[in-house]
């Protein structure tokens, strides 16, 4: 439980921190919170011959929205996207990421950014962050890089990030009207990593029928794995045979998905998806959503009731 030897580094910049990973390439590791590479270490299971501690460089610690972006900046402390107003109103779904990740001790000290550039599949920002089609700014020697979501995870443990880059902002664009999202994770006690967990962020039309709709789920593959098939069959504005097809093909997906992962959530997502073709379940969640006049909305929510989740709608339900 002691971690072999390396050189600790505290630059005062960000062009400091970089030019010391340009130096010792890939002998040397960013220290953010330390929460997931410190027991790594100490465990012998990395190894690191220098650590760049990113903790005294100032200006990357804030949550703010501006130029129709939420921007979160790369060393923001869990515990402060938890206690922000601005989350609690207006992004709900990161609100439910973020109060289920580890316990307030490892919160207090564990990185937004830090949980992303970790690349562990276990890990729950990833999944809601491609829910809401995040980007990912990396700072190195030749400047600024954005970085779709998308494109972000390579494989377990491995992102686009250079040994040279220092992540240090994500960016979210700003929910339209009608939006509304949702984590629901299944855990094995309070506190644990997710078995399998799934991250849903919808917008409604004018029609009544999803706009836009980012699903994606948590320890269900090497990465985080987004279901690009049921957003697909969502999208969907009346029921056809293509459209079954599709829904089809997305609960077929998530089986696959969730071949490794806790067969009670597989069950839940399953069938969650494959009640979305039916009548029974476009009108059970009517209550939780009354004033929201949109029964695929209302089967989503089904979706996260089934699972236990609570749902909070942040779009303007008069609009
Ligand atoms: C007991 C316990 C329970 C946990 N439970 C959960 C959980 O339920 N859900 C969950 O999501 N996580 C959980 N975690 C992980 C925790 O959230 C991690 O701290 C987080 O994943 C990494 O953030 P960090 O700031 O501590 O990064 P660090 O541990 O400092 O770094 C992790 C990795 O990312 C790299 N890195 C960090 N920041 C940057 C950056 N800005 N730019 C480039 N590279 C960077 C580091 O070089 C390292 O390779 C748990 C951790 C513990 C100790």
């Amino acid at each position: 439980m002691i971690p072999a030897g390396f050189d600790y580094h505290a630059p005062a910049t960000l062009s400091e921190a970089v030019a010391l990973l340009s130096r010792y390439g890939e002998g040397a590791k960013v220290l953010s919170g330390g929460q997931s590479l410190l027991p790594l270490l100490k465990l012998r299971l990395g190894h690191a011959e220098h650590l760049v501690d990113i903790g005294r460089i100032p200006g990357l610690e804030y949550v703010k929205e501006e130029g129709g972006m939420l921007r979160i900046g790369g060393r923001t402390r869990e515990s402060a996207l938890e206690q922000s107003e601005l989350i609690r109103g207006r992004y709900p779904i990161l609100y439910d990421t973020v109060r289920v990740i580890a316990d307030p001790l490892v919160r207090n000290l564990a990185t937004v950014g830090g949980n992303l550039a970790h690349g562990d599949p276990g890990n729950d920002h990833p999944a809601t962050m491609l829910a809401l089609g995040a980007q990912v700014v990396a700072v190195g020697p030749s400047g600024e890089r954005v970085i779709p979501i998308d494109k972000f995870f390579l494989g377990l443990f491995t992102t686009a990030l250079q040994p040279d880059e220092i992540l240090t902002e994500i960016r979210i664009p700003s929910p339209p009207p009608r939006s509304g999202g949702a984590y629901v994770k299944l855990e094995r006690k309070v506190g644990d990593y997710a078995t399998a967990a799934a991250a849903a962020q919808v917008t409604l039309g004018a029609n009544g029928a999803f706009d836009h709709v980012g699903l994606a789920l948590t320890n269900a593959g090497p990465t985080p794995v987004r279901s690009q098939d049921a957003e697909d069959a969502l999208i969907a504005t009346q029921q056809t045979e293509e459209q079954e097809r599709r829904q089809q093909a997305a609960v077929d997906t998530a089986q696959r998905a969730f071949d490794i992962a806790n067969a009670q959530l597989r069950a839940g997502v399953v069938n969650v998806l494959t009640v979305l073709n039916t009548e029974t379940a476009l009108f059970s969640a009517q209550n939780m959503l009354l004033q929201v006049k949109f029964a695929r909305l209302n089967a989503i929510v089904s979706l996260f009731r089934a699972l236990g989740g609570a749902w909070k709608d942040t779009g303007d339900s008069n609009a």
